[in-house]
């Protein structure tokens, strides 16, 4: 039986675990946080060692377990992995890369193996734009064939795009693309400069506004979720808009967030959303693909190694992680403003431009002018 997602306490179970089971991966994209490499890390964790790590994260009280990569689809013991998580009554979830790999079989098997969601990564309107992104001619006739093999296995289809100041301008043409696709899910990624990702322009505080504005838009008309990653203080912006639409009374905090769990799609239900804010190290955790316990795949401050340690204790107590779920303990205006423990800012993002893990966001317009109490 699922516990009540909004019975969670972050400071004890994460709500969502994302482990990279490999690097390895065919694709050479221009984002990419992992550095993928065509080739297997002899270091990256086995297949026993993988099904601990699934014990000790259904053992956390998490609910939702990844399965990233580099491409997943890469390593043979995926099914294993999957149907052990299942069993355990997880919500396995996986992001195989767009490659010839990616076939009616593979998904098929993912399926049976007991795969609760599945993502493909979208970037472009057209295979102009997205091969260019992705670093494959291909890729994105790829993506429509993997959409249309998912769509025919039935399994809670999720796409993933990271926006920058590259593909900005064509936001209106993906979404109406995403639109088409039949997803439950649309996991939006801001971009954070790190892997080759620091390449990449980055857009500023004010496109960051707009870019909230159009996903708040699309939000309000489609019948999937419209998940934000990466851009905490789209919550700040989901919320003044909520009250000027009087939809969310001055001083009241209960706004329906986007990123809560409001639907339900059937046997088994979908990824859904954390019940409130999750960030870095605060409901979530990322385990690399040799073992290193990370508060996000967006933070590289290693605090631990599964191949020595327990999960539980390094996520409950190391220093960094009770650091990070600490919202009195942020700089600048993000220790200032009234939002902090709603939104917080994009720790790994902060990190990334500064160095300093509870720096202010770096791309938010907002000006807290006093220290105000937190909601
Ligand atoms: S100032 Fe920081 S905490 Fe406040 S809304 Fe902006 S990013 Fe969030």
């Amino acid at each position: 039986m699922m516990k009540q997602l909004r019975d969670i306490d972050f400071a004890v179970s994460p709500f969502i675990v994302i482990w990279e089971i490999t690097q390895a991966c065919d694709l050479a994209c221009r984002h990419c946080r992992a550095e993928a490499i065509d080739w297997h890390d002899p270091r990256e964790l086995t297949t026993e060692q993988g099904l601990d790590l699934i014990d000790q994260v259904h053992s956390m009280g998490a609910q939702i377990m990844v399965l990233t990569g580099g491409d997943p689809a890469k390593r043979s013991d995926i099914f294993e992995l999957i149907r052990h998580g299942a069993d355990l009554g997880l919500r396995m979830a996986t992001i195989p890369a767009a490659t010839e790999k990616l076939t009616p079989e593979l998904i098929k098997k993912l399926k049976t193996s007991g795969l609760s969601q599945i993502a493909l990564s979208l970037d472009g309107p057209n295979a102009e734009v997205h091969d260019t992104f992705r670093g494959v001619p291909g890729a994105f006739d790829l993506t429509m064939k993997g959409a249309q093999y998912i769509r025919e296995e039935g399994i809670p289809f999720q796409i993933n795009t990271t926006f920058s100041e590259y593909n900005l301008e064509y936001f209106d043409e993906i979404a109406e693309l995403v639109k088409s696709l039949g997803v439950v899910f649309w996991e939006v990624f801001f971009l954070v400069p790190m892997g080759r990702g620091k390449l990449l322009k980055q857009m500023s505080a004010r496109q960051y506004e707009k870019l909230f504005e159009k996903l708040y838009n699309v939000s309000k008309e489609v019948d999937f979720i419209v998940k934000i990653t990466e851009a905490q203080h789209y919550r700040r912006y989901v919320i003044e808009r909520e009250r000027e639409n009087k939809s969310l009374e001055k001083g009241s905090w209960e706004v329906e967030l986007p990123d809560r769990m409001t639907r339900d799609f059937g046997p088994g239900g979908s990824i859904g959303h954390a019940p409130k804010g999750v960030n870095a190290g605060n409901g979530y955790v990322f385990i690399s693909h040799i073992g290193d316990i990370y508060p996000s795949g967006f933070l590289p401050l290693t605090t631990g190694n599964m191949r020595q340690d327990s999960l539980a204790d390094v996520y409950r107590d190391h220093e960094v992680f009770r650091l990070l779920r600490n919202a009195d303990s942020l700089l600048g205006k993000c220790g200032l403003c009234e939002y902090r423990t709603v939104c917080g800012g994009s720790r790994s993002r902060a990190y990334a431009m500064t160095d300093n893990v509870m720096a202010p966001e770096p791309f938010c317009v907002y000006n807290p002018r006093k220290k105000s109490a937190s909601k």
